[in-house]
């Protein structure tokens, strides 16, 4: 799809955390790795970026 958009690259989608997996959804403009984790204060990746599925193959120990 092609259009004009306003905003960053890529609105929508969802951050998670990489110590705890927990996942909130991506707020518009800001970094998902600016954003904390509340739930044990790590940093967070995009989902579905290409760090986090790097971060996710090193971690993967028998997932998928
Ligand atoms: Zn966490």
């Amino acid at each position: 799809m092609e259009g004009t958009r306003s905003g960053g690259a890529g609105d929508g989608g969802f951050c998670v955390c990489v110590g705890c997996g927990h996942r909130e959804a991506h707020l518009s403009g800001v970094p998902c790795r600016k954003a904390r984790c509340p739930r044990c204060g790590k940093a967070m990746l995009r989902e579905g970026s290409p760090h986090h599925q790097e971060v996710m193959t090193r971690r993967g120990t028998g997932v998928g």
